[in-house]
């Protein structure tokens, strides 16, 4: 089965999450436990996490399909010390978050080297960061995502991702998040008409190439986005679904293939009024 949502808002609390996941007819959701533009947070109060549990069971959204994200402020792999000690405290901090909503998921962008550092050696940072947040924490599973590799962004490659999860202690609680904008900007041709700039080129090839090198069982989430960045421009633009470079054909594929049953399928698509057309249109495509 499908499960296919958005990402919501959840000003006011994120006990309105759900309530605003159910008002489009999700059945998944992705959201931001505390402002992901500030550090600080108010600490979730016991009505917080009561009543976001509340929601969550009266809408019909198990903790497997809720994709939380943090904060965009965040970077694991940052080359200064005292910054990359800065992001270790606060992802460690969202976890904790998640933990006391009983999720299972946390949802973010590997991290950027901003010039400083080699590849390898942020790579190698980020899956310390990794390491260090879930040994101080038990049941949630860190999800990388793919990036379209704008600026200094790690991620880009699939290779990134494997090399991640390589150096990951407790591969049971990683995982990773597929962003079809993300990959398509970044030079994985999921339509199969662009000129490659990489091999493999056409939804087939792709996702065998992601299944060769990552492999469909880390495979957590999605985030299905249509591309307004052109194929392999390392721009990230999201766009509606049908509106950009990818077009419907490749979603309606993704719909029909059981290798994304059972996951949170989160739009996170620039026109929130289009969402429950959106769901609806991606549903019946799994008829
Ligand atoms: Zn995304
Ligand atoms: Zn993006």
């Amino acid at each position: 089965m499908k499960y296919i949502g958005a990402h919501v808002s959840a000003s006011g609390g994120v006990e309105n999450a759900p309530l605003n996941a159910t008002a489009i007819g999700a059945r998944a959701f992705a959201l931001f436990t505390k402002s992901q533009r500030q550090w600080q947070a108010k600490p979730l109060t016991t009505d917080n996490i009561d009543k976001f549990k509340q929601n969550c069971e009266a809408g019909g959204f198990a903790p497997e399909h809720i994709l939380p994200h943090d904060s965009y402020l965040i970077n694991l792999g940052h080359p200064d010390p005292e910054k990359l000690e800065k992001s270790r405290v606060s992802f460690l901090v969202e976890m904790q978050r998640c933990e006391q909503l009983g999720l299972k998921l946390l949802n973010f962008h590997p991290g950027s080297h901003l010039k400083e550092i080699s590849e390898d050696e942020c790579i190698k940072r980020i899956a310390e960061s990794i390491n260090i947040t879930l040994d101080k924490t038990s049941s949630i599973t860190a999800v990388i995502e793919n990036t379209a590799g704008q600026g200094s962004n790690i991620g880009y490659r699939f290779e990134h991702l494997a090399a991640i999860i390589d150096q990951v202690e407790d591969r049971q609680r990683v995982g990773v998040c597929f962003d079809t904008c993300h990959a398509f900007a970044a030079g994985y041709d999921l339509v199969g008409d662009s000129e490659s700039l990489f091999e493999p080129s056409g939804f087939e090839p792709v996702f065998a190439e992601f299944d060769n090198i990552v492999g469909f069982k880390y495979l957590s989430a999605m985030h299905l986005n249509d591309a307004k960045s052109t194929f392999g421009s390392r721009v990230d633009r999201h766009h509606s679904i049908g509106a950009g470079n990818i077009g419907r054909e490749m979603f309606e594929k993704l719909m029909k293939d059981p290798r994304f049953d059972d996951i949170p399928l989160v739009l996170e698509t620039i026109d929130d009024t289009l969402w429950p057309e959106e769901i609806a249109w991606l549903y019946s495509c799994t008829e």
